[in-house]
């Protein structure tokens, strides 16, 4: 406190680089964090935000910048909240997650011995998003705007394209944009709780390149519907599904519980590697499909199969770690909470001629004890948790379970050590790779192997 004062400007030096892709700047030991700069740049920034124990500023110019330093290709980059780390260079960003989770296994955790391996990239990383929402408003001269919003706030920025979403989602944006004006179609308004048009969601097939458009309304019906589905329909031939979607909820929460299909059939496929997925309006499916294969790919690896294994997939969603195990094990078990997962998941296994594996609906933490006592023992046990991380009864049950092979994937690596610090007694943590699944973004994924001691 008083080493910084609100609205001046100082200079200084940035040390370090947080998670969240701040530079650090020190007075004293007290730091001020400062977005878009990077370490060892020398700065000019105006302090905006004073609290105890650290401050805010704004970079105002950089006098000396950083070799990792690149001029971000997006123009909205200053002021979208999407991306973090455009500003740096891609190899420097798949180091600065690399060195994240160095810092929390090897330091933090203690476990020098560990080798973290260099971040999986991607080759082109851009366009990379499958799945587009795209808030919908209107501008301060009555036009409608579309576009993402900016950092820390619900203002739209009218954006003409995103640079991390695939093309075709870019272009059905500036078409649906211009047909809701030419229709006077009202975009929703948060304030007012007023208006129709809330979001645009547009999910797209990787391999099949199918498409399914979703228009989240706070009403019943859209307006102009035939006119509005035949111009989309005619422009993108690869439509399958266009989808109301109805959200009359005060709430943040993008999409609500209940579709209607007012064009085409209820699903659209994609693949991954050899196996078919159906995605849904409201199905979680990963969202960089490139990246995904890579992970699973390893997590496969970790797992070393031989045909004769028992696998459990842990926090499974619709199936697809334990769809890729399944052909190199002898019986998989998935579970997840969410009930319309499990359906898909089976499914999914039907559709692949996989038939053996069982998915159960319910909490990890539940079905794991109902699994103990059934007596199945399970030799690989795959988790793939929330941000959260696992509950503290499933890893005890695990513990007791005691398979040979622990394979954690991980998109939230501090909730991962502490998870992996409660097994340390019967486990050795063996190596982690971090898997670049969000470029640009300060998001970090990662998968250990943990071996019985
Ligand atoms: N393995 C999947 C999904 C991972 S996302 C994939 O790669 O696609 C994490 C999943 O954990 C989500 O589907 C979420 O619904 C589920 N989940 C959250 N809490 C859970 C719990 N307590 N028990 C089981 N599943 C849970």
């Amino acid at each position: 406190m008083g080493l910084v004062k609100k609205n001046e400007v100082y200079e200084g030096e940035v040390v370090d680089l947080t998670h969240e892709g701040h530079g650090v700047v020190k007075k004293e030991r007290y730091p001020i964090f400062i977005p878009q700069t990077l370490v060892d740049e020398k700065i000019k920034y105006k302090v905006i935000k004073v609290k105890k124990n650290f401050a805010i500023g704004k970079l105002i110019e950089v006098q000396s910048p950083s070799q990792d330093r690149v001029e971000p290709p997006c123009v909205y980059y200053q002021q979208c909240g999407g991306c973090q780390l455009q500003h740096l260079s891609y190899e420097a960003q798949l180091e600065m997650k690399r060195k994240q989770v160095i810092n929390l296994f090897h330091h933090k955790g203690k476990m020098t011995h560990v080798p973290i391996h260099p971040t999986v990239g991607m080759e082109h990383p851009w366009h990379y998003r499958n799945k587009s929402q795209i808030p919908v408003g209107t501008g301060r001269h009555n036009e409608v705007e579309m576009g993402f919003y900016r950092q820390r706030s619900h203002q739209i920025i009218d954006m003409e394209q995103c640079l991390i979403q695939y093309d075709d989602q870019n272009e059905m944006m500036n078409m649906v944009k211009d047909l809701l004006k030419k229709y006077h179609i009202a975009p929703y308004d948060e304030q007012q709780h007023k208006g129709l048009v809330r979001h645009l969601v547009v999910r797209k097939g990787y391999y099949t390149q199918e498409i399914m458009v979703i228009f989240v309304i706070n009403g019943t019906k859209l307006p102009y519907q035939d006119e509005i589905v035949a111009a989309l329909t005619q422009k993108f031939k690869n439509i399958k599904s266009i989808k109301l979607n109805f959200q009359h909820d005060r709430s943040n929460v993008v999409m609500g519980k209940t579709s209607r299909t007012i064009y085409g059939q209820e699903i659209i496929e994609d693949q991954l590697e050899q196996l078919t997925f159906e995605i849904g309006d409201l199905s979680f499916y990963q969202i960089n499909v490139t990246q995904t294969q890579k992970l699973y790919a390893k997590a496969l690896e970790y797992a070393k199969l031989t045909g004769r294994e028992t696998v459990l997939d842990a926090y499974c969603g619709i199936g697809t770690i334990g769809l890729f195990m399944a052909p190199h094990a002898k019986h998989v078990y998935g579970v997840e909470v969410v009930a319309e997962a499990i359906e898909d998941a089976q499914r999914n296994a039907q559709k692949n001629h996989i038939s053996n594996t069982t998915f159960v609906a319910g909490a990890a933490e539940d079905v794991i004890l109902k699994w103990q006592k059934e007596g199945i023992q399970p030799d690989v046990v795959t988790v793939d948790p929330p941000r959260k991380g696992c509950d503290e009864t499933f890893i005890q049950t695990l513990n007791q379970l005691a398979p040979q092979r622990i394979v954690y994937v991980s998109c939230n690596p501090s909730t991962q050590l502490r998870d992996i610090e409660s097994l340390t007694d019967q486990y050795e943590l063996k190596e982690i790779t971090p898997v670049d699944m969000f470029p640009h973004t300060t998001h970090v994924e990662t998968v250990a192997l943990l071996e019985r001691k």
